[in-house]
């Protein structure tokens, strides 16, 4: 039986590509932090004022180890909370599969609740609790769509984050929703647990029917995973199984080839043309003796900001971007717009942890991946970043000033992340527009780029100036400190 399964990915630490970076902090290929450190204190020390590249080189030229999410089916789709004992950010797909939207719709839902609960009473900034998941998204062949979601929930007072998982797969000719048994021949499923609990050692004993249930497809094979702590020790980590469909052919039934080629299906990562008409960006000095604010977007890029750009493109005015490093692939025209049309480009991390739950070394993994990747996509090295839900201790300022990035927070919260409602939206901003403010939005949701579409038009004939953090903060006298927070001007 054994000679039967060709490979086995044993992947410790966290489950999947989008989230083994984490994991891959073990393995080989990672700066050690103390490197990073000192590399930048000699570069400190020498006094070679805002000389970081050869650190952004090193992430540049092949350092890099968080690994970029594979997105094949659906639109990304925000799930934000930023409450005061559980912050949340989960990404999930939306894709042209209803049923398989609604499951996984109902699987965030219930999630939230479930964390909800366990997290109550946290509560404050960096000692609130953590749920973060992000996805895959595979397409097999010509009908099978496959999403794997992974994450982590964490606490302060966890020893170890838990990590949170699900799988669902559908027939996009059916619209079904399956289950791995729809897919194997009779025999099959026995046939696959004992090469499951063989090949990763599980005790039999403790094997039962929810050793298959974490299954994904993709167009080389069927995965397995056994999540941290579910049929073996909490020390393993998370397992990774993978059987290619050579390995399969006796017991898995599909209606089609998966290994032929994908055809064409809807765009998933198209961006929106630009804008037409365009104007010039405007002079870069703001007038001292009109209001001023400056209108930040998180999250994205995603494919409502070219949206954004174009309403700023229309009527004037410029914000500030803070991105997710791993969402920029595919996206980088957005950045370049962006950068060519005046905005300004902050980093929000890789994958959006909340930053006070990690160490040194992943914590300068988040800051300079993400910073390399936009580098890598504009040329621009970026020293501001907005943490993921605002949450910063000691530790994220003293990691940030080291590598000479500052931290922007803000003073107004439009709750867009809650309402989804451009009319909320819409009326957030106007009412909570003051001189100096530095207002948080989402560019991940359309309701956002909606709400946007009437506020900044209306922002400018109340005689508001739309300028980006940078210029709030320099016009009024304050030069941007690495390591330090600001929230307004
Ligand atoms: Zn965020």
């Amino acid at each position: 039986m054994k000679k039967r399964i060709a490979y086995l990915f044993i992947i410790i630490g966290l489950l999947c590509a989008g989230c083994s970076r984490l994991g891959a902090q073990q393995g080989t290929v990672v700066p050690e932090s103390s490197t990073v450190q000192d590399e930048l204190s000699k570069v400190q020390q020498e006094g070679e004022k805002g000389k970081v590249e050869p650190l952004l080189e090193g992430y540049l030229s092949g350092l890099d180890v968080l690994e970029v999410p594979v997105r094949e089916y659906g639109e990304n789709t925000g799930h934000i909370l930023l409450g005061e004992d559980l912050v949340v950010h989960i990404l999930y797909p939306t894709g042209d599969i209803p049923a398989l939207n609604h499951a996984i719709q109902e699987w965030v839902t219930d999630t939230v609740a479930y964390y909800q609960a366990e997290a109550e009473g946290s509560g404050g900034n960096e000692d609130a609790a953590e749920l973060t998941v992000e996805y895959n998204s595979y397409l097999t062949g010509k009908d099978l769509v496959s999403v794997k979601l992974t994450g982590v929930f964490d606490q302060p007072y966890l020893a170890h984050p838990i990590d949170v998982a699900a799988t669902f797969s559908a027939d996009r000719k059916t619209g079904k929703v399956l289950k791995l048994t729809d897919l194997l021949l009779p025999g099959g499923e026995e046939t696959l647990r004992d090469m499951v609990v063989d090949q990763a050692g599980i005790d039999p004993e403790a094997v039962d029917d929810g050793v298959l249930d974490l299954w994904i497809l993709n167009k080389e094979g069927l995965e397995i995973t056994l999540k941290r702590g579910d049929y073996l020790p909490m020390s393993d980590g998370s397992v990774t199984l993978f059987y290619p469909y050579e390995e399969l052919k006796d017991f898995l039934t599909l209606s089609e080839d998966p290994v032929q080629d994908s055809p064409q299906i809807d765009p998933v990562q198209g961006e929106d043309p630009a804008g037409e008409d365009q104007k010039e960006p405007e002079p870069a000095t703001p007038d001292m003796d009109k209001p001023m604010l400056a209108l930040t977007f998180d999250d994205g890029p995603s494919k409502h900001t070219a949206r954004l750009l174009d309403v700023f493109a229309k009527y004037g005015g410029k914000g500030t971007f803070f991105v997710v490093g791993n969402l920029i692939e595919g996206r980088e025209e957005t950045l370049q717009r962006m950068t060519a049309e005046g905005h300004e480009i902050g980093g929000h991390s890789w994958n959006h942890r909340q930053l006070t739950k990690l160490g040194k070394g992943e914590l300068t993994d988040q800051i300079m991946n993400t910073r390399a990747k936009i580098y890598d996509a504009t040329g621009v090295d970026t020293t501001i970043m907005r943490p993921p839900y605002g949450s910063y201790n000691d530790q994220v300022k003293t990691v940030s000033a080291s590598l000479d990035v500052a931290l922007i927070n803000w003073s107004v919260d439009t709750l867009d992340w809650k309402h989804k409602d451009a009319d909320a939206v819409y009326e957030a901003v106007m009412k909570e527009a003051k001189d100096g403010a530095i207002i948080l939005c989402h560019d991940l949701y359309e309701s956002t780029a909606a709400a946007m579409e009437r506020a900044i038009p209306d922002l400018m004939a109340q005689g508001y100036q739309l300028v980006t953090v940078s210029e709030l903060l320099e016009a009024n006298g304050k030069t941007m400190e690495p390591g330090k927070v600001y929230t307004k001007k």
